[in-house]
């Protein structure tokens, strides 16, 4: 047996780990690196048409946007995954070679009128990812299934995103069976949809996540409908739109939750009737394969609205909008409304559109809900920038800047000791954190 990091294992993006069983080659997740990257990964120790399997612990990018690069290469295998992950990463992976193509397309063009006719390559294609796409097979949580001779699995949900899972692996090489989990990454307590993450009781080795290992998350934490509540009767009251730049996967349907809270609740009993628009057609997407999967993945608070007939994730005043015409009809809309567009970091998306139109309205909110990284559009706007380039032109920000403090995807330090100590209690120990 052999076990290799491939990648994410001094940096928290494009995660890949390696494993040989026998004549079999799996790989954990094949993810793309995003953001800015210090460090080189591996190269894959077999090329690629070598590789069986591909067990994917859930469907963000940085676990899976390397697939479709896989396929190209040569991979003809079988990707195992989660149902809502197979879904997830149908449109997830749709997106991101859509993405890979404009920007290879707006790159040449650019070295083009450099005297540069040499042209890029997309890192893959949108054939690609399709071919890739079929080779997904889904797998139901808590059942353990033999991917091949020598090789048993199972997934658990670790309430990170619909559908995320850590992966236990029974690996048997002639006598020697070894026991390996894989963490994925680990999802925090008590947020709105998910479930807790579950524990694991025993392994030979455990190979986990620890993008919070140093930290821990602030203080208490409540559902932030109050402040959402005020933010939005503010900004009607200034006969503004409130706009809010989220993650279509994910964050999106965590606002919606909360938005239909408020409108069930009544807590708008003078702007009842408020509109919210999704204007993202891969959010638009997502909510679909959440409410597919909400017996499998949602948690009891979520579930016990569906049984009294309450879908948590839709309201009257929803409106998902989906063709570029129905997008261009919001911005000629003048009523006061709540926009939710993607992407979550204003650099792509959308949401470029609805900045224009509403930064530099003083009557509009600019909410943001999410992580904003250095150098991004939207860290600019919250780091208090005057104005803002959009597609080439300077917009003044007059709009008021709001941000809601949102739960993590990540369990800190102290959930990833807790999942910890799902191992050590069924061996009667105990995990010291060593500061
Ligand atoms: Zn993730």
């Amino acid at each position: 047996m052999v076990l290799q990091f491939v990648g994410a294992d001094h940096e928290v993006t494009g995660s890949c780990h390696y494993l040989q069983v026998g004549n079999k080659s799996i790989l954990i997740d094949c993810g793309m690196r995003q953001g800015g990257m210090k460090f080189e990964n591996v190269p894959m120790p077999v090329p690629a048409s070598k590789i069986d399997f591909v067990i994917v612990t859930h469907a963000h990018i940085d676990h899976t946007g390397m697939l479709p690069k896989l396929y190209k290469d040569g991979f003809r295998g079988q990707v195992a995954a989660t149902e809502a992950t197979a879904s997830l990463c149908d449109i997830m992976l749709h997106d991101s070679a859509h993405i890979q193509t404009m920007e290879t397309e707006w790159r040449n063009k650019k070295e083009k009128r450099i005297g540069n006719e040499e042209p890029y390559e997309a890192i893959y294609t949108m054939e690609d990812a399709m071919n890739l796409i079929r080779l997904i097979a889904p797998y139901e949580y808590g059942k353990i299934y033999t991917l091949c001779e020598g090789v048993r699995f199972r997934f658990t949900d670790i309430g990170h995103l619909l559908g995320s899972a850590s992966v236990e692996l029974w690996l048997t090489e002639g006598r020697t069976e070894k026991k390996i989990v894989f963490s994925g990454d680990i999802g925090n307590k008590d947020q709105p949809l998910l479930k807790d993450p579950a524990f694991t009781d025993t392994a030979d080795y455990v190979v986990m996540e620890s993008t919070y290992g140093d930290r821990l998350h602030e203080g208490d934490w409540a559902p932030p409908v109050e402040e959402l509540a005020d933010i939005l009767r503010d900004t009607f009251s200034r006969g503004g739109n409130v706009v809010i730049p989220s993650f279509a996967v994910g964050r999106t349907q965590v606002m919606l939750y909360y938005l239909r809270h408020i409108k069930q609740n009544n807590m708008l009993p003078e702007y009842k009737n408020f509109p919210v628009y999704v204007d993202s057609p891969l959010a638009v997407e997502a909510t679909e394969i959440f409410v597919e999967n909400e017996k499998e993945c949602y948690d009891e608070e979520a579930l016990d609205l569906i049984r009294k007939g309450i879908n948590p994730i839709t309201f009257p005043g929803l409106r998902l909008t989906i063709s570029t015409e129905e997008s261009k009809a919001i911005l000629e809309d003048d009523d006061p409304k709540v926009i939710i567009s993607a992407s979550g970091m204003c650099d792509a998306g959308r949401i470029k559109h609805h900045l224009k139109h509403n930064l530099w309205r003083p009557d509009s909110t600019i909410l943001f809900v999410g992580y904003q990284s250095a150098g991004s559009p939207g860290r600019r706007i919250l780091d208090g920038a005057e104005e803002i380039k959009i597609f080439g032109e300077p917009v003044a920000v007059k709009a008021k800047i709001e941000s809601l403090k949102t739960l993590s995807g990540h369990a800190d330090k102290n959930g990833l000791l807790e999942w910890l100590e799902g191992f050590i209690r069924s061996y009667g120990g105990a995990v010291i954190a060593v500061p």
